[in-house]
């Protein structure tokens, strides 16, 4: 309630972007109010310097002041002033201030003037009024003065002295005013003048409404009080009619009515342009500012980074491109839950910005943050803020990891020096004991081959470069063949037979991995057919699926259609799934692996012990093959430990009705071990590395290997 009635006179808080609009409309005013004023005056005080020179020399001072003589002058300083003070503000320079030197000395001679006048005042031959007004004059002439000075030697742009010049200016535009019309209508003329100064000050200057409520009012109280004292005086008798008050009252209330309508019309004007900076100053925020932390996003830091490589010439050789990376946030993030995370993530960003300060910092994603800042000392405060996140960690172990680029002095693309960074920083990833990393040749060379492979991943396809290697599975019961594990090979005319473990995890992080394993999937299909129509035994195949290939496409339905295509029964599709992808139990790969369950497929869990939460997995998913992971024979002759883990783990297999199968094989006391224990199949070297089809084909006929007779088809 009491704000809306503070709304209503003009009384209510406003925004420091609203007082500055109105300040800068009345200065604006003030431009076009001061150059009226300076013209006017000028013209007055010559036409009238003309006059009394021509017709009253001999009684040159006392003409001078009937004629209000320091009236315009004064107003002429003043308006010089406001001008002066508006092309400060507008224009932000001092160069005009010389004009003060003009000011000072008319105002100083107004001052002395009204000295002069009130030292010869007789109230008995001049009204109590005039002697007022020498008073005013004398009192602006001296503010006058003073302003003047403070602009002539002040440098900044003092709001105060430029609203003190305003409000002095309205003073003495309404005062004149008041002089001259309150003078003409006693003797039967116009009272034009007071109106003219009354809508200047009032209209095209913007007041609260409570301002020039109080202006107007006592304006319109003094020019009555004057009119009709000045009147009684005259006539000798009584003072205004009553039909002069009610003009009056009109006159009072209509200008009123205008300032109020002015000062809502600039406020709603003032309130829709606040708005609109505030949602670009928020745009252009956002666009460089990264939302959860506040420090700067990669856009900026990719501009700010390219004008540094481009233009700056000095020193170049000691910046360094920093890549961070908090290793094992995830896990703080899954104990303390996300909100948590955020505090981390926004603390630990303003210490990265605090510790390089000066330098570009940016958060790059997730809890990685970018840095280009000088090569020396930079490894200091790596260590700093590893320490740093050491005391954050609360129970979760958290380490910094920081890979380094220096680009050579020819480089000018920051993307490609914040992948190097990445790459280096990486590559010390679940290296316990590593914090920094330089980017040095042996990570550009496996950084060209990164590169080299998500570019031509699908050339490779293509051209018939991935081919399919196949390894056999034997039973232990017979030590015949029955099954094989499809295996990829890129058979690259530049670097040679690159093995899956030079492209597989690329091809996942840059979500590729889906396109290779379609193309092993409709390669096996393939050799399938070409088996069976030529009446050549074939042996269910198992196939490695990546975990991303049932975000990235639909691989069952791929798998399905496949099979079809080639006339292939789902039992010689077997599709192995590694323990490590389903760590994040997440809903889709169940239900993506009940779709395979009844679709016909048999699902193989790979590498099983290789992760840490290898039980959970068998809890959680339905498998038909657990193939034990290789590191379990790695120790076989020196750990004890590992017989009756094995054995345990063969035991674990029966109880869930799951086949058997230990990966990596090498001997046969190995192969003799797994026998006695009950373990279903072997599958290593000792049988046979993973071959091409006609390699493989060639061992089973010349008799080093044989299949399962189950598969071979009858003659
Ligand atoms: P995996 O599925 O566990 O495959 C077994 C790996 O162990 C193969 O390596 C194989 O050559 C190797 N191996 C087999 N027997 C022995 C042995 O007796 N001693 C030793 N030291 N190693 C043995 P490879 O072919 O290099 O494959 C590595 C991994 O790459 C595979 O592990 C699999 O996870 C992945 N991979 C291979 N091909 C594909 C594919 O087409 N798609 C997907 N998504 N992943 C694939
Ligand atoms: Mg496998
Ligand atoms: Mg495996």
């Amino acid at each position: 309630m009491i704000r809306k009635i503070l709304d209503a006179i003009g009384l209510e808080k406003q925004s420091k972007y609203v007082r500055d609009y109105f300040y800068a409309t009345n200065m604006k005013a003030s431009i076009y109010m001061s150059v009226i004023v300076i013209m006017l005056e000028i013209w007055m005080i010559i036409h009238m310097t003309r006059t009394i020179i021509n017709e009253h020399i001999q009684h040159l001072f006392w003409n001078i002041a009937d004629k209000y003589y320091s009236n315009y002058l004064i107003l002429l300083c003043i308006a010089l002033l406001m001008l002066l003070f508006a092309i400060r503000y507008f224009k932000g320079s001092n160069r005009t201030r010389w004009l003060c030197l003009l000011i000072i000395p008319m105002a100083a001679a107004v001052c002395v003037f009204e000295i002069w006048q009130l030292s010869k005042y007789d109230p008995a031959q001049v009204q109590a009024s005039y002697f007022a007004n020498y008073i005013i004059l004398l009192i602006a002439g001296i503010i006058t003065i003073t302003l003047a000075v403070l602009l002539m030697t002040g440098k900044n742009d003092k709001k105060w002295q430029s609203l003190a010049t305003m409000y002095l200016f309205s003073f003495i535009c309404i005062n004149f005013g008041i002089m001259i019309s309150t003078n003409s209508y006693a003797k039967g003329e116009q009272i034009l003048t007071f109106l003219t100064m009354e809508l200047f000050v009032v209209c095209l200057l913007t007041w609260r409404p409570v301002t020039g409520f109080m202006i107007l009012t006592v304006s319109y109280w003094v020019f009555m009080f004057r009119l009709d004292n000045l009147v009684a005086y005259n006539t000798g008798t009584v003072g205004i009619t009553e039909s002069t008050q009610i003009n009056g009252f009109t006159m009072w209330i209509s200008t009123l009515m205008f300032c109020i309508s002015n000062y809502y019309k600039t406020r709603s004007q003032a309130l829709k342009d606040e708005n609109l900076e505030k949602i670009n100053s928020y745009l252009s925020r956002i666009s460089v500012e990264d939302e959860l932390t506040g420090i700067h996003n990669m856009v900026y830091f990719r501009n700010e980074a390219e004008k540094m490589l481009n233009y700056v010439t000095t020193d170049k050789e000691n910046i360094v491109f920093l890549f961070l990376d908090i290793e094992n946030f995830k896990s703080y993030n899954e104990k303390y839950g996300f909100h948590k995370g955020n505090e981390l993530l926004i603390e630990f960003a303003h210490c990265i910005s605090e510790s390089f300060k000066g330098s570009l910092v940016s958060r790059f994603s997730d809890d990685h943050f970018v840095v280009l800042t000088r090569f020396d000392g930079c490894k200091d405060v790596i260590n700093s803020l590893s320490e740093h996140i050491h005391d954050m960690q609360g129970e979760v172990q958290l380490t910094l990891k920081c890979g380094a680029y220096r680009p050579n002095s020819t480089e000018t693309d920051p993307s490609l020096a914040c992948d190097r960074a990445r790459f280096a920083c990486n590559s010390i990833k679940k290296h316990f004991d590593r914090t920094f990393r330089m980017y040095d040749q042996s990570l550009e060379d496996k950084f060209q081959l990164k590169h080299y492979i998500v570019n031509k991943i699908d050339n490779a396809i293509a051209k018939g470069y991935i081919k399919v290697y196949y390894q056999p599975v034997v039973s232990t019961k017979n030590g015949c063949i029955c099954g094989l594990e499809a295996l990829a090979r890129w058979h690259d005319p530049n670097y040679g037979i690159l093995p899956p473990g030079a492209f597989i995890e690329i091809l996942e992080e840059y979500r590729q991995i889906h396109k290779l394993d379609r193309c092993i999937v409709e390669q096996v299909c393939k050799d399938y057919r070409r088996a069976i129509d030529s009446k050549m035994p074939f042996v269910p195949v198992s196939l490695n699926i990546s975990r991303l290939d049932f975000e990235l496409c639909d691989i069952v339905g791929f798998l399905n259609e496949t099979a079809d295509k080639y006339r292939v029964p789902k039992r010689f599709l077997d599709i192995e799934i590694t323990e490590s992808a389903l760590t994040d139990q997440q809903d889709f790969l169940q239900n993506a692996m009940n779709v395979l369950h009844s679709s016909g497929y048999n699902i193989w869990l790979d590498d099983f012990g290789s992760g840490y939460s290898s039980l959970n997995v068998l809890k959680d998913f339905q498998f038909d093959v657990m193939k034990i992971d290789m590191k379990f024979l790695s120790g076989f002759k020196s750990n004890d430990k590992t017989k009756p883990i094995l054995e345990n783990i063969v035991q674990l297999t029966k109880q869930l009705n799951m086949v058997s199968l230990t990966e990596g094989v090498e001997s046969v006391e190995q192969f003799e071990f797994l026998k006695s224990i009950g373990c279903d199949r072997a599958q290593g070297y000792l049988f046979s590395k993973p071959l091409p089809e006609e390699e493989l084909r060639a061992k089973i006929e010349n008799g080093e290997l044989s299949i399962s007779p189950e598969f071979i088809p009858a003659a």
